[in-house]
Parts: structure tokens; sequence; C-alpha cells
């Protein structure tokens, strides 16, 4: 049998954002994925990608992952636009509002950043993989033991970022709040015959927010549109051009007409939150404990918070806690419960405010969206929220 100080069950982006923070605090780190290769990139642009917030950057960037990225495939953006499909009330986000901000955010395809993370990983010598699944736990006095059918790893802290539907978390016995959305968000890549300019776009419909986020070329934006299942399973068999006539008319052509797309992607969306984030030496991380609405584009941003946070706990612990971690891992899970809840309702919440279409309420939103416009301290407060300026910032990442 194997052993090592902390096993990290899922190698995505947040699994190997934890696993280089606590090898870099001195541990040996070893991470379980049955999922080994790269992701293949079969369009110019990966249809998946992320709107990282200026907090996460730090993140990557004092781990050596910002400057392992392709650069030339990153978008900043520098403004925010968000309007109301009904009536048309807009808020506008400038990042002067916050003096000194250059972008409120990058989008980021998945690949590029899954394939900087891992070349960072690569060159630890203290992290070290296994391909498998857990299959069973066995908790020991001073350390646990995890079964990976037929082969063993003995491990003091066992994280699990294994996504939504977290094996590990089912695997504990940790209950999860579920809700179906009954809504699908499809991605996609744009071609627009206006330029983006740089500004990230968003317009709220009854039957969901449809965003275009800008890509490195000027005319193209990734795409996510959230819909209902049956609009969701006519734009999988729809032609190119009903979908780009179809994706205009949806975006009151604010960037003119779309003329042309790559395929697109489709995922059902779900709202999920771990009833505790911790259980005897497991914690959990990213999707494993929280899944959001990807409205406000942050569900990726909060895992990494969370990845933060847990090393900065162990990382000022003396040694010997690893041997009963519990006390630190209720920290953990008070310490980021809070925030993660809140993000989770807010996305929640302002889903539900845009799909009322009753006229009295319409006229209510536009009338408090066109008000809040004007509120210069209280946009720049939300833009400090959509950057991850705000909640309880762990020191590595305070002072930007
Ligand atoms: C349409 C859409 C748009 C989004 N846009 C944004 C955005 O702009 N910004 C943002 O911050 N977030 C965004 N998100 C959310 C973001 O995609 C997720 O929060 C993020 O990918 C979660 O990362 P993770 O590492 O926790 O989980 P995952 O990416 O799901 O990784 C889980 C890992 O666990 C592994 N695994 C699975 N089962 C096992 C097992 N049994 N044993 C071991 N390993 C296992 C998997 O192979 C995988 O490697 C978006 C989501 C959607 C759906």
């Amino acid at each position: 049998m194997t052993s090592t100080e902390i096993a990290v069950v899922g190698g995505g982006l947040v699994g190997l954002t934890a696993a280089l923070l606590l090898s870099d605090a001195g541990f040996s780190v070893v991470i379980i994925d049955p999922v080994t290769a790269l992701p293949v990139r079969d369009d110019p642009y990966d249809l998946r990608t992320y709107a990282l917030t200026s907090t996460s950057r730090q993140i990557f960037s004092n781990l050596g992952v910002w400057s392992a990225l392709d650069h030339g495939r990153i978008a900043p953006f520098s403004d925010m636009q968000v309007w109301d499909g009904a009536r048309g009330g807009e808020l506008t986000f400038p990042a002067d509002l916050i003096p000194g901000t250059l972008a409120l955010g990058y989008i980021v395809e998945h690949s590029n950043l899954l394939n900087a993370v891992q070349q960072v990983v690569q060159a630890q010598s203290r992290i070290s993989g296994l391909g498998g699944q857990v299959t069973a736990i066995t908790e020991g006095r001073e350390s646990s033991t995890i079964h990976l059918g037929g082969r063993e790893l003995r491990a003091k802290l066992i994280l699990g970022c294994d996504g939504g539907d977290s094996p590990l978390r089912r695997l504990c016995g940790i209950a999860c709040v579920e809700h179906d959305y009954a809504q699908h968000a499809v991605v996609a890549n744009v071609t627009t015959v206006i330029e983006h300019a740089n500004v990230a776009r968003q317009r709220f419909l009854a039957e969901g927010p449809l965003a275009f986020l800008p890509l490195p070329p000027a005319d193209l934006s990734s795409v996510v549109w959230t819909m209902s299942a049956e609009y969701a399973a006519w734009v999988q068999r729809c032609s190119d051009d009903e979908f780009c006539a179809a994706l205009s008319a949806a975006f009151e052509n604010r960037l003119g007409a779309v003329t042309a797309t790559s395929r697109r992607l489709i995922f059902p969306l779900r709202r999920r939150h771990a009833a505790d984030y911790s259980r005897g030496r497991v914690a959990l991380l990213g999707d494993a404990a929280h899944v959001i609405h990807p409205l406000a584009g942050q569900g990726l941003n909060l895992g990494l918070r969370d990845a933060v946070t847990i090393a900065e706990l162990v990382g000022a612990a003396p040694r010997a806690s690893l041997n009963h971690p519990q006390t630190l891992l209720r920290r953990y899970a008070r310490t980021r419960r809070g925030e993660n809840l809140a993000m989770l309702l807010l996305t929640d919440q302002l889903n539900r405010i845009f799909a009322v279409r009753a006229p009295w309420f319409t006229w209510l939103r536009h009338t408090g969206l066109v008000g809040l416009n004007h509120l210069q301290g209280i946009k720049a407060e939300l833009v400090a929220h959509a950057m991850g300026r705000r909640g309880e910032l762990p020191p590595s990442v305070r002072d930007l």
C-alpha cells in the first residue's frame, strides 16, 4: 500500500489547483482521477470557456499557471453590459468604476487553462497521479485507507474535487440539496458583423439569460444561451443558418447579425449544495460542494477560493494536526459555506426575477435597473463582487 499526506480525488481545475497549493506548502499529494488525457480541441476555439475574476488570475499567477497560459488566446474584458429582455432597462459596468482597474475579468478556454495547470503540476516532485475510482474509504486512527478497486492508498486528508455528481460525496453519505432549473445552457462560438470591443454582454430573457463573451478575434464571441429543454432540442437539430438567425434575434442584433457558428454543446442546469462540506478526513471543494447557475460565471471562481482557503488553513496549522484534521476541516466549511451559499442564492434569485412576465413586475424591474444604473457607488460594489474582491478573502490574494 502506498501512502501520502493528502489525496485529491478529481483532477479537474479545482482539484489540480488545490494539489498545487498544497504541494507549494510542502505536503505530498496524490491526485486520483479516472480521466488522465487532456481534452481534444476540434474547433479553432474551445467551446468551454470561463470568465475568470481578478482574484482567480492572482491565484493562478501565484502558482506560475498564469504565465504558462497561451496569452494570445485570452480575452480580457473591460466593460459589462446587462439588460432586461422585456423592457430594456440596462446596467453598464465600466472597469473604471474601480480606479486603477484595467480588466473586469478574463475569458479563458478550458483547454488552455487545463494545459497550463497540468504543465505546472507535472513539474512538481511532491505531486503524483493515480488513475482510478474510489470504491470505499476506511477510516483509521491517524489516516484513512482509500480503496481503488484492487489498489489501496493511505492518506491523512482527502479532498473531494470530483465534480457536481461527486461519487465521493455519496460514498461519505453527505446529503445534497438539488434543484433542477428545467433550463439548458447552449454554448457555441459565433462570429458577428459588429466587433465586441472586449465588452461582456448579457441579455436577460424570461426563458433565461443570453451572454456574449469576447474571445481574442474581435468578431468572435463565446455564447452561453439559457433556454427550455424543448428549445434546446430544436437548437441541437436546426441548421447553422437557422441557429444564427434565432440567436441574432434573441440578442436584438446588438452585435449585428451572427454570421457563423461552431457546433453547439448543451448543459442541463441544476443547482446543488452539499449539506456538509466535510466528514471525517474528507472535505468537499468546487462543484462537489456547490453547483450554481452559470449566469454570473462564478462556479469555478468559487471553487478556486475553496482550494486557496483549505490550503492556507492546512499550511498554517502544525503538521501533526493532519493526524486529526477534523477541526481544520470544520473551520474550512464554516469559512466557505456562507460565501458559496450567498452566490448560489444570488444567481438563483436573478434567474427567477427575470423570468417573471407580469406587466407590473416588468415595469418595477425596468424602473429599478434604470435607477440602479445611476448609483455609481452601488455599481462599484457590485463590480467588486463580480471581480471576486469581496467576501472572506484568503491572505494570499487580499492585497491586489
Ligand atoms: C455553461 C456553463 C458555463 C460556465 N461558465 C463559467 C464561468 O464563466 N466562470 C466560472 O467560474 N465557472 C463557470 N462555470 C462553472 C464551472 O464550469 C464549474 O464550476 C467548474 O468546472 C467546476 O470545476 P471542478 O474541478 O470542481 O469540477 P469538474 O470540472 O467537474 O472536475 C471534476 C473532476 O473529477 C473527476 N472525477 C469524476 N468522477 C471521479 C471519480 N469517481 N474519482 C475521481 N475523479 C473523478 C473528473 O474526471 C474531473 O476531472 C460554468 C458552467 C457551465 C455549465
